[in-house]
């Protein structure tokens, strides 16, 4: 036999919001499948009806449709393997139990007797573990509380002694004392599978070759592993992440506040920026590339190099990478997504009065995420409220009492000025800084500072006159001369 086909899957539970360690198991378990030539595969995972959330599922598909993680088999898409959701495999999963019972595996658990072992490993928090005293009966007496409808669970049987021994290739070779292994739960009295079964079965039944999980469930590999072995079936490589942090002691979490993949989507981070931020969650390609195409990551992702130290989930740098990805987009493209920004902030007569691509331009290399720009374009709808402090600026020399005898003789000159170019007005000013013979700063920071009353904005004084207008501009310049009069 050659070597298998490389088949991955996701295999989310539709519980609610995609958040971001889910997507940074999307994401692996793809690069794994595609750095391959291999098959990526969705599978939802709804034995648990109690955790179902309506909607869950349509925000699996949409997430990974929109990052470009495409799936080759799944339950929309089909495949030689499904159904690929685990609700419609219902039928699938009671005669796998039942030959693990046959192989000695697996023991029914009737309800016709009081479960002491329950009682007695709920009462001491111990593993619950088959107890031949209670539970081993012969293959007559089954069949007869079979025939009969005694309710039953189906239980894995794990021995109390020795230790299992498992591979994962990013925690390296794992041993749990046998004692530990609970003899868990494989079909529940209403016949269906518990998570843990299904998941095993499908898993094998889909061919699947490497199992990309977030570390939570490397407690549970020594019991998938076990029942591989019971079935004979060949082991898949185990891929366990590390956890993602907000800080040094707390997990990210949606429970804890933390954004979903939506959430930042929401923000304004591009998806790609969020793709790229997460692929690095807990992983490197020993380069110091940082940013990278998807195309890039299937090349050059190998899960060997995947850290088992907890990855931080740092916003800065996020906010940087997202930067990064917004000065790459083609301008025209920026606008649009600016646009929406634009219409919270400004009336109908200021979108349609003034150059908004201009002010793109300006803001393309400023911003870091989209929901940034309201805060630093408000003042071209109107001036805020601000202290004549502003004025103050020790490099350029610059205070309220200088400014005001500046401003006195930008104005005129403003006035007289009628091509309202960026170019002319440009050298208009720069005429008069000779004229004056003062610093640039002298005069251009009392400008900006008129015409914009804020300590930052995307452009300096002659983009601001520009986009504002000759008529906007003087006015504004008219009514800052009567404040620095008026406070000084
Ligand atoms: N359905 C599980 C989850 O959503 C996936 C576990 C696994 O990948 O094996 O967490």
């Amino acid at each position: 036999m050659g070597e298998r086909e490389v088949r991955t899957r996701f295999a989310p539970s539709p519980t609610g919001y995609m958040h971001i360690g889910n997507l940074r198991t999307a994401l692996y378990t793809y690069l794994i499948a595609k750095h391959e030539d291999g098959k990526f595969i969705l599978r939802i995972e709804d034995t648990d009806q109690e955790r179902y959330v309506e909607g869950a599922v349509d925000v699996i598909y949409r997430t990974l449709k929109m990052t470009g993680l495409n799936h080759d088999e799944g339950p929309d898409v089909g495949g030689p393997v499904g159904p690929y959701i685990q609700s419609e495999r219902k039928g699938t999963y009671l005669g796998y139990a039942k030959q693990l019972v046959e192989k000695g595996e697996a023991y029914y658990v009737f309800s016709d007797k009081p479960d002491v072992v329950a009682e007695i490993s709920e009462k001491e928090k111990k593993p619950y573990k088959y107890n031949a005293q209670y539970h081993s009966m012969t293959k007559e007496e089954i069949e007869e509380k079979l025939v009969s409808g005694i309710s039953y669970v189906i239980r894995q049987k794990n021995p109390s002694e020795g230790v299992t021994v498992f591979e994962d290739e990013i925690y390296g070779t794992i041993k749990v004392d046998n004692l530990e292994l609970e003899d868990m739960i494989l079909i529940k009295s209403d016949g269906l599978p518990t998570y843990n079964f299904a998941n095993v079965v499908d898993d094998h039944l889909m061919e699947i070759t490497h199992i990309v999980r977030g570390n939570e469930y490397l407690s549970s590999a020594p019991k998938y592993n076990r029942l591989y072995s019971a079935f004979g079936w060949p082991v898949p490589t185990y891929v366990h992440c590390p956890p993602i942090m907000k800080d040094a002691h707390n997990k990210l979490s949606k429970r804890n506040g933390d954004a979903s993949f939506e959430d930042l989507l929401a923000k304004g981070y591009l998806k790609e920026a969020v793709v790229n931020f997460i692929a690095l969650l807990g992983w490197s390609s020993g380069t110091d590339q940082e940013i990278f195409t998807l195309e890039e990551l299937i090349e050059k992702f190998d899960y060997r190099h995947i850290n088992k130290s907890p990855a931080i989930f740092d916003d800065v740098k996020l906010k940087w990478m997202n930067g990064e990805y917004i000065k790459k987009l083609p301008l025209e493209d920026f606008h649009k997504r600016a646009l929406s920004y634009y219409e919270q902030v400004f009336s109908k007569e200021t979108m349609e009065k003034i150059d908004l691509l201009k002010i793109s331009e300006l803001l393309q290399t400023r911003v870091e995420v989209l929901n940034e720009i309201p805060e630093k374009i408000t003042f071209f709808e109107s001036v805020p409220e601000y202290d004549i402090s502003l004025y103050i600026h020790k490099r350029m020399k610059t205070n309220p009492e200088n400014s005001l005898p500046t401003l006195e003789r930008v104005l005129p000159v403003l006035e007289k000025l009628e091509d309202w170019s960026l170019d002319s007005i440009h050298n208009t000013i720069f005429d008069l800084i000779k004229e004056m013979e003062v610093k640039n700063g002298v005069v251009l920071w009392p400008i900006r500072t008129v015409l914009s009353g804020e300590k930052s904005t995307p452009g300096g004084a002659f983009e601001l006159a520009e986009i504002l207008g000759k008529e906007e501009s003087l006015r504004r310049i008219r009514v800052g001369i009567e404040k620095l009069k008026n406070e000084i």
